[in-house]
């Protein structure tokens, strides 16, 4: 059944064509297919065997679609080796929603090729980074014809360097032209969930579609409360990536979330990918175990669960809120 804004039909972007907010099901919201640099892999054969990996995606999406997950939010931007044409290949036959996202990945400065355009700069013009998000959102990213469901800004622990701040208000700017919604990276330890929030609402930026990214990555419940009253929904999209924090203190600021009544307000995801060339295959799977795309069916539904979150909990925050989220598509 189709949602309605007004007479408009809200269809949402996947790689093979657009869904309906009901189509979704289990929704990961943070993940990766792959992160490859495509500069290191053109010089250093064997770091990254593309068909091989592809096959080996295709197989791992498959086993998620089976397992119970319908959709994925491939959330590789510029910086991280964007390929929506080798990620439309991996997803093809699968039967899993990929939607994938555009922005840029950057802690500190802007590509140069950003850098050098826009006004004020020796090239002049219009604002690049604004007009490709324009483009990847209304038109397409590429020649792929596949357009992004999601506009991704990043902030890490360097905080809002002017080069993050252009983009940030390049994302809130564009968010309000097209409607598709905003989901960041941001660097949970100095609670630059906020600082995002305080560029996003300048820019008149709603911030209930808003997903502020990686918050599982603190136990600061004072600073995880005041993301969620300001109407922001929170990625709880880590699980498995226990070089950063423990699988058990995830589950458990999960569960205290949600016995104060916030699970309306969350996401989960892994942050995981198919293939990343960060870390070599063999070592990811033996440092890290459940870094990967079924570990939350596997593994940290059964957590939560043992942990007092309800069923319905669980289904609101991987099915209803993905739903919510990624449905609310309207310009303004
Ligand atoms: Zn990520």
């Amino acid at each position: 059944m189709a949602e309605q804004l007004g007479d408009v039909v809200v269809t949402i972007p996947t790689v093979a064509g657009a869904v309906e907010p009901a189509e979704l099901g289990r929704t990961l919201m943070h993940e990766h297919i792959f992160v490859v640099d495509p500069e290191l892999s053109r010089d250093r054969p064997g770091e990254f065997d593309e068909p091989a990996e592809i096959e080996r995606a295709r197989r791992s999406l498959r086993e998620l679609k089976a397992s119970g997950f319908d959709t994925l939010v491939d959330m590789t931007v510029i910086g991280l080796g964007r390929d929506v044409d080798r990620v439309r290949r991996a997803v093809e036959g699968t039967g899993m929603n990929v939607i994938v996202a555009t922005g840029i990945y950057t802690f500190g400065a802007l590509p140069n090729y950003f850098r050098a355009r826009g006004p004020g700069t020796a090239n002049g013009g219009e604002d690049p980074v604004l007009e490709m998000l324009l483009r990847d959102t209304r038109v397409g990213i590429g020649g792929t014809g596949v357009r992004a469901g999601v506009l991704k800004c990043v902030i890490d622990a360097f905080g809002a360097t002017p080069d993050v701040e252009r983009s940030t208000r390049a994302v809130g700017r564009a968010h309000r032209a097209v409607g598709t919604p905003i989901s960041t990276h941001s660097h949970a330890p100095s609670r630059s969930g906020l600082v995002q929030q305080d560029l996003l609402a300048s820019e008149g930026v709603d911030l209930g579609r808003v997903l502020i990214g990686h918050c599982d990555d603190t136990d600061d419940l004072d600073y995880l409360t005041r993301l969620i009253e300001r109407g922001s929904y929170l990625g709880v999209d880590r699980f498995g990536l226990e070089t950063i924090r423990p699988d058990a203190d995830r589950v458990r600021t999960v569960a205290e979330l949600c016995r104060r009544g916030y699970a309306e307000r969350l996401v989960l995801s892994h942050d995981a990918s198919c293939f990343t060339m960060n870390y070599p295959t063999d070592t990811r799977q033996r440092v890290l175990p459940n870094w990967r795309h079924g570990a939350i069916g596997d593994t940290f539904i059964p957590a939560l669960l043992a942990a007092g979150v309800t069923d319905d909990q669980v289904e609101r925050m991987l099915r209803g809120n993905p739903a919510a989220f990624l449905g609310r598509t309207d310009p303004y």
